[in-house]
């Protein structure tokens, strides 16, 4: 068989909707005080700390379990739900591309509102499945007369949403999952900071699936371990699609770790956080920005420039992420939250970029 005259020969192997898919590269350049990635700026829960120090040797000689049982367990009591109704995965990631390939046949629509969490629309074509990217209102709620319309077999929302940082309203939310004949994929990472979650009520519906992580509030990004809540029924499917073995055996036990005696330290962190963002507001604000309003551990704020601003912060040592043109919000800025102690040198900075 001889390759197509128009691809190299090396393209030529690779499933022809892969061709001009890019590889997820965000600048990750090294910033002494890094606010990029919406990751725990606090550590670790001591607890999982301790189980690193003591059991790591004794667990990386044996295969992991299968399907994460043991987290499972940890997380039935975490998020209020049965651990049949549990899928877990490496990292949330794994849980949503899993997903999308146990729901989506090749050519159905996978939509999601504009902006979100890049990751999705790329799994969407991994799968063979096409984005459908559906503007957020200009109040930052959801279009779900709009998502329903694009007729999706998946509609993906992430509430507190990354980058904007807003929550889906509950209406919104009810109106897709009682109209939409699909699946809804709801993406919790930082519902910890939001005081509100799906998560819980998520099994007594058919067909929604929660997603959330231990990337975030956890601390644990390193370690790669998410997990969805849904009807058993759907939680199966995702499982068969995910396949054994996806979370590893130090990663298992330290977020049992993290989710039982952990969770103390886990909360005092949320609320560290949560007073951070009031403050770092007002901060902003003092500096001439206006921060979109958040319900997670981030803040976007318009910026004009915002690749040029963020390498000049860079260089004065705070890595933030720049959006250029992001949708409805142009070009801005975000950056993570976390302890006072660390948001105060990221003002002085951004004060000296931008005066
Ligand atoms: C950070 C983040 C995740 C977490 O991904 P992991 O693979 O669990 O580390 C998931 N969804 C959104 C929207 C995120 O911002």
């Amino acid at each position: 068989m001889s390759p197509p005259q128009d691809v190299s020969p090396s393209l030529a192997f690779a499933r022809a909707a892969y061709r001009d898919i890019p590889l997820y590269a965000p600048l990750r350049a090294p910033a002494a005080l890094d606010l990029s990635d919406n990751t725990n700026l606090a550590g670790i829960p001591p607890a999982a700390e301790r189980v690193m120090r003591e059991a790591a040797s004794q667990l990386v000689t044996r295969y992991p379990s299968l399907w994460g049982g043991g987290l499972k367990a940890a997380l039935a009591g975490y998020a209020g739900v049965r651990e049949e109704e549990l899928v877990t995965g490496c990292g949330s990631d794994d849980v949503l591309d899993s997903a999308v390939r146990a729901f989506g046949e090749p050519g159905d629509v996978v939509a999601y509102p504009d902006p979100t969490f890049p990751m999705v629309p790329l799994f969407a074509r991994m799968n063979g499945l096409t984005p459908a990217p559906v503007p957020l209102l200009p109040s930052g709620d959801i279009d779900a007369d709009g998502l329903l319309g694009t007729g999706a077999r998946i509609l993906y929302v992430c509430s507190p949403n990354n980058p904007t940082g807003g929550l889906a309203s509950r209406a919104a939310l009810e109106k897709l999952l009682t109209r939409t004949r699909g699946v809804v994929l709801l993406d919790e990472a930082y519902a910890e900071y939001a005081g509100e979650s799906l998560v819980a009520s998520a099994p007594a519906r058919g067909n929604l699936l929660v997603v959330r992580t231990l990337s975030k509030a956890f601390g644990l990004a390193g370690l790669r371990i998410g997990y969805a809540a849904g009807a058993q029924r759907l939680v199966q499917e995702v499982e068969k699609s995910r396949g054994p073995y996806k979370v590893n055996a130090l990663a298992e036990a330290m977020g049992v770790a993290a989710l039982t005696g952990g969770l103390p330290w886990v909360q005092e962190q949320v609320r560290e956080v949560v007073q951070s963002r009031e403050r770092m507001v007002g901060g902003l604000r003092a500096l001439g920005l206006s921060p979109l309003p958040s319900a997670a551990n981030f803040l976007l704020f318009p910026v004009p420039e915002a690749l040029a601003v963020a390498a000049r912060l860079r260089e004065l040592g705070v890595g933030v992420r720049a959006f250029p043109a992001l949708r409805g919000v142009g070009d801005s800025l975000r950056l993570s939250l976390g302890p006072w102690r660390l948001m105060e040198p990221a003002l002085a900075a951004l004060g000296k970029v931008l005066r």
